[in-house]
């Protein structure tokens, strides 16, 4: 079978392969304790699904226009504008099937072969596997445990060269937690500037944040020609499985991405945009509701991870992910996470699978209740081969 080239420069997500084998443990009869996929455990709220469930039987059944419908386009305008401190208008808004098709279709709109992107390592793994497919340059900038997992300018300054076309900003961070402070952000804005970059900012897990409010790389000065903010409705309104997603970026560039999406989905499916709407313009208690439950959640997995002589875990300021270090187990990450879905029906990711700068740490998802996690982490430290010979 001939396949493009391209083909095997496309990485992948290993959430979803430990994800099917866990589901085949769980086919043979084990019980396994879900600490592995970033999806909130939450039902959507009730509002938003009788909105789409209205917008059905009204007949928006239909194709809506590529960028997504006028309504939801003007209202994440608003909100950007209001949340952001900047001016936005909907042509700028480009509604997507989730908010990974802006990740690819900035990649693909924006960088060419040769061409470098600055990326946060360990970081959410489509960043560097869309980059690479497109014949790019991924150039990694690492997130140690020492700053606080924040990606530091100084090292984004040394590692732009001329061929640096963009850099990835993800923050609240998926897989760390960790959350970049105002003067990182003016900072990573200034290299930005000083090398004429794009800025693909990832603010997905904006609404989940722990302490002070979010910051965003958007609301500097000269970064609303340069950025492109992703966002979407899968984590702060627990709709992942809607596909419902959005990027807000300079207007040409959004005609580009509209485009993009004619070629590929032709638009959001439209009822799911209805829903979109109630999300954003409706009642926000839920989520201000399913942030406490994960700060609770929070508390149980940080506590419980550090009373385990072999792990010690900061705590994350942000999203639903703890990163544990877990060298003093004697086991690499990839071995751990391997005996942990073995041993102990503990699903977790290696750190590794994050890119070389996660090696040493797993990614614990919490988004799952408090009763579960106590349940993993029991059975976490059961299983430890100094346990198991004691
Ligand atoms: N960015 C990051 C950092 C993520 O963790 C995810 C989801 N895991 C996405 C983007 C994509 O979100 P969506 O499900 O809306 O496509």
């Amino acid at each position: 079978m001939k396949i493009a080239k391209a083909m095997n420069r496309l990485g992948t997500e290993t959430a979803f392969e430990v994800l099917l084998k866990a589901r085949r443990l769980e086919a043979q009869g084990r019980d396994i304790v879900h600490l592995e996929i970033g999806e909130p455990d939450f039902d959507t709220p009730p509002n938003i699904i009788e909105a789409a469930i209205r917008a059905l039987r009204d007949g928006q059944t239909h194709y809506s226009p590529s960028p997504g419908i006028p309504e939801l386009r003007q209202a994440v305008a608003d909100q950007v504008a209001t949340t952001r401190g900047v001016e936005v208008t909907p042509d700028q808004v480009v509604i997507t099937p989730g908010a990974k098709p802006v990740i690819f279709f900035a990649i693909l709109a924006l960088v060419e072969p040769g061409d470098e992107v600055i990326l946060p390592d360990p970081g959410f793994p489509i960043y560097e596997s869309m980059v690479r497919f497109v014949g790019g340059v991924p150039v990694s900038a690492t997130l140690s445990e020492e700053n606080d997992f924040r990606m530091d300018p100084t090292e984004v300054r040394e590692k732009a060269s001329d061929r640096t076309v963009m850099m990835i900003l993800n923050s609240p961070h998926n897989p760390t937690g960790g959350v970049l402070e105002g003067s990182d952000l003016e900072g990573l804005a200034q290299v930005a500037l000083e090398r004429d970059l794009w800025v693909l900012s990832d603010e997905i897990y904006g609404r989940i944040l722990y302490e002070g409010q979010h910051a965003s790389i958007l609301s500097l000065a000269g970064m609303q020609e340069r950025t492109i903010l992703l966002d979407g409705f899968s984590k702060a309104y627990a709709m992942t499985g809607w596909r419902l997603g959005y990027g807000v970026m300079p207007e040409p560039l959004a005609i580009h991405m509209a485009r993009l999406m004619t070629n590929s989905n032709s638009c959001t499916a439209t009822f799911t945009q209805w829903a979109g709407l109630e999300a954003i313009t409706g009642p926000q208690a839920a989520v201000d509701e399913m942030v406490a439950a994960f700060r609770r959640r929070r508390a149980a997995v940080v506590s419980g991870l550090n009373r385990i002589p072999e792990l010690s875990c900061p705590e994350p300021n942000g999203a639903f992910y703890a990163f544990p270090r877990i060298t003093e187990t004697g086991m690499d990450d990839q071995g751990f996470a391997d005996h942990l879905l073995r041993e102990a029906g503990v699903a977790v990711l290696a750190g590794r699978s994050f890119g070389v700068g996660g090696a040493g740490h797993v990614r614990i998802s919490y988004a799952t209740s408090v009763a579960r996690i106590e349940e993993g982490l029991r059975r976490i430290e059961a299983s430890l081969p100094q346990r198991v010979r004691a």
